[in-house]
């Protein structure tokens, strides 16, 4: 085995390894040699500490560098969430409401342009766009909302509609996944958040969602997107009633659509938001306070290390990390801060505190921080600026006030 460069010091696999078990080493040489690790091997590395989990997060640094060298990378984009009326009942959900209810809501297609125009000034390349599944939708509404968007900003990228919209959008148009995705695309969709997949667990999810999106259908549908040429990200969410057999299963799954189609882009982990979340509230004895840094430490490096060759980008999520979480993980295995936002929703929903807006000047300085060099790229991951040192960057504030709060005070 060859010497590899960590953190641009020289260090041997020997160094690393020196004081880690045979069976950790073993399955870290594995992957190094581009073997498949099999869910035992990944559930092992999830259960790792000590010297053992050090060599893990040293080898997903290892690994980041070999394919994203320096570079860290976020798009400026807006989150678009036309309506927070749904009656699925999802257990963890914080977003939704009745439609009766305080602080309902549901944007018309004209809202929803003028949020994206809105962004389109403020240089954003990409709307991200999800809603909750309100039973007044017309049938249309998704398609709609892509037309007059792209009536308007024809070179809009639009990140748009979960698998559990498009299981929804497809059963009240009568259409199959296929005709219905197909739709879209023509529209104008670029894209699909793989948002809604939670656990790729049948028992857990029956929990979770009481499986009205089941783990075969959104398997099925992301599996057609790709087929049609429409990529999307992936996505967990961890830290409530699971286990790290769960996520072994689930990034298995991941890793076996992706061979089949090639069609994610990043992978994404979200961590579990409980404050104001059904699912904590009515059982905090059952259920976990979301992930612990370990958990979340190790899930990105994990994720690194299983989904090399097969996925390149990890993000991680600012919205359920905040800032400075964020960017400590750049040294284990992540290489995307993700997007600007601008408008966040649905962890904010859910208690989190870490606010709707992360600027790009902001992104540039966090970046920086972790000695990377930043890169604005679009949903695609082509690059669109790399930031020097003597780049002024445009400063302007947050298109939402923070009330004097700064995401980024850690830095000071
Ligand atoms: S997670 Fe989505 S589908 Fe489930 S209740 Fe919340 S808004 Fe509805």
């Amino acid at each position: 085995m060859k010497d590899f460069q960590v953190n641009c010091s020289s260090i041997t696999v020997e160094d690393i390894f020196s004081d880690t078990s045979v069976d950790i080493r073993l399955i870290l040489e594995n992957c190094l040699n581009d073997r498949y690790l099999s869910t035992m091997d990944i559930e092992k590395l999830f259960l790792t500490t000590g010297k053992d989990k050090q060599a893990v997060l040293k080898i997903a640094d290892f690994l980041r560098n070999k394919v994203n060298g320096n570079h860290v990378t976020f798009v400026v984009n807006r989150n678009i969430n036309f309506t927070n009326v749904c009656y699925m009942g999802c257990k963890f959900c914080g977003f939704a409401k009745r439609a009766n209810q305080l602080g309902a809501e549901w944007l018309s297609t004209d809202q929803v342009v003028k949020r994206a125009e809105e962004a389109w000034h403020r240089g954003a390349t990409e709307v991200c766009i999800q809603g909750g599944l309100h039973p007044k939708l017309p049938s249309t509404y998704y398609r709609d909302i892509l037309i007059a968007i792209k009536k308007v900003l024809p070179k809009m990228h639009i990140h748009a509609f979960s698998p559990f919209e498009i299981w929804y959008g497809a059963k009240k148009s009568r259409m199959s996944y296929a005709d219905f995705l197909e739709d879209l695309k023509d529209c104008g969709l670029g894209s699909m958040p793989g948002t809604a997949a939670e656990i790729l667990d049948t028992k857990i999810r029956k929990k979770l969602t009481k499986n009205k999106l089941s783990a075969e259908q959104w398997v099925e549908i992301i599996t057609t997107a790709h087929q049609l040429g429409i990529s999307s990200t992936a996505t967990i969410m961890y830290g409530h009633i699971d286990a790290p057999k769960h996520w072994a299963i689930h990034l298995d799954t991941l890793r076996r659509i992706q061979v089949k189609t090639g069609g994610f882009t990043e992978f994404v982990p979200l961590s579990f938001v409980h404050y104001d979340s059904p699912l904590y509230l009515e059982n905090p004895s059952l259920v976990r306070a979301g992930a612990t840094d370990n958990e979340i430490e190790l899930m990105h490096a994990v994720a690194r290390i299983v989904l090399h060759g097969f996925i390149d980008n990890i993000q991680v999520s600012w919205t359920k990390l905040g800032a400075e979480k964020a960017r400590n993980l750049l040294s284990m295995g992540v290489n995307d801060l993700g997007g600007t936002l601008m408008n966040e929703s649905i962890s904010r929903a859910a208690g989190s505190k870490n606010g709707q807006e992360i600027t790009e000047a902001e992104m540039v300085k966090i970046i920086r921080s972790a000695r990377k060099t930043p890169i604005r790229r679009d949903t695609l991951y082509r690059t669109l600026k790399t930031y020097n040192q003597e780049d002024t960057i445009d400063n302007s504030s947050p298109l939402v006030s923070r009330n004097g709060s700064n995401p980024l005070s850690f830095l000071n």
